[in-house]
């Protein structure tokens, strides 16, 4: 009797901790199921929307970004985009114009997969986005928008939010890139100088040209810039517009500009009118043949009167 309840005691030891064992497994996994109904939020689910047809494979020669006869309205009952069509190629540069409501922050939107299209297919790198993660594709894409925040701390963190792990050599190449290697000889302590409310005071096209640097130390396929310029005086809207050349050469670009400046040096010019593509060129091309760009290129000119005088 005392050897079987000695083996029972040797035995009651493994067996209660594989229970507590069990118990903690139960446990970790419904804070696991916790933390995952926090992160699915509705219409934020991070799985690939189910598929009608497969998606596109992706070609040698994909574009970075397309998108093929897109309907989409936030109310679909009000199209926003009506039949959209365009192709920016890898490490092309084009650039968006219309006036406003015409729809080309909708285009980001629904490259990001913030929304679906209503119809029609929206291809990265000859991928439908349906078929991936929201995620995927904004790790493919840096989006640039009008104001830029800047983080408190210091200069490197706010570049390579975004990159943690980029390196001193990529994070120079960068600086060099979007024009910023001026502002790090200037500040007192270069990179480590900080930034933000208590730290040094940046001037717009500074804090734009930073937002560049930090989309681009992401390394991503694809940068988006919506009107980048918009806020800026035409000294730093030059500065951008030569960063924004340079950067053409290491990914593509989609530019939603309303001035001439950002638009000049793009490969194509697309044309966007009320949620539709009315025509595609290059400047003189389309001054040409559009009346629409005419009247919008007129209106450039006479805010382009600055820089005709030297500035
Ligand atoms: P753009 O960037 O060319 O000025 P937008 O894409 O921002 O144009 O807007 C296109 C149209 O969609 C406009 O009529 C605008 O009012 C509408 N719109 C934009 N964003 C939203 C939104 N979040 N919800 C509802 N309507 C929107
Ligand atoms: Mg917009």
């Amino acid at each position: 009797l005392v050897a079987f309840l000695l083996y029972i005691t040797y035995l009651a030891v493994p067996i209660s901790s594989v229970f507590q064992a069990i118990s903690a497994i139960q446990e970790s996994r419904g804070a696991l199921e916790r933390v995952n109904e926090i992160l699915d939020l509705p219409g934020e689910s991070d799985e690939p929307a189910p598929l009608a047809r497969r998606p596109a494979e992706a070609a040698p020669s994909a574009a970075a970004l397309e998108f093929r006869d897109v309907w989409f309205g936030y109310d679909p009952r009000q199209p926003v985009l009506r039949g959209l069509t365009l192709r920016v190629p890898e490490r092309g540069h084009i650039a968006l114009v219309g006036g406003s409501g015409a729809g080309k922050s909708t285009i980001f939107a629904l490259a990001e997969r913030f929304y679906d299209p209503d119809s029609g297919q929206i291809l990265l790198g000859g991928t439908d986005v349906r078929a991936m993660r929201r995620s995927e594709c904004r790790a493919r894409i840096g989006l640039v928008e009008q104001h830029s925040p800047i983080f408190h701390g210091t200069l490197r963190e706010n570049l390579t939010y975004g990159a943690p792990a980029a390196s001193p050599a990529e994070i120079a190449r960068v600086v060099e890139l979007t024009n910023l290697d001026d502002l790090v000889r200037r500040l007192p302590d270069g990179l480590d100088s900080p930034l933000g409310e208590r730290g040094i005071r940046l001037s717009g096209g500074q804090r734009q040209r930073i937002a560049v640097a930090r989309a681009l130390l992401a390394r991503p396929v694809l940068l988006l810039l919506d009107e980048p310029t918009a806020h800026l005086d035409p000294v730093n809207e030059a500065a951008l517009c030569r960063a924004i050349e340079q950067v053409a050469r290491d990914c593509a670009l989609l530019v939603a500009a309303h001035r001439f400046s950002t638009v000049r040096d793009a490969d194509q010019i697309v044309v966007l009118e009320g949620g539709r593509v009315v025509a595609v060129g290059d400047h003189e091309d389309l001054l040409v043949r559009s009346p629409y760009y005419r009247r919008l290129a007129s209106e450039w000119t006479v805010e382009a009167q600055p820089r005709a005088l030297g500035v």
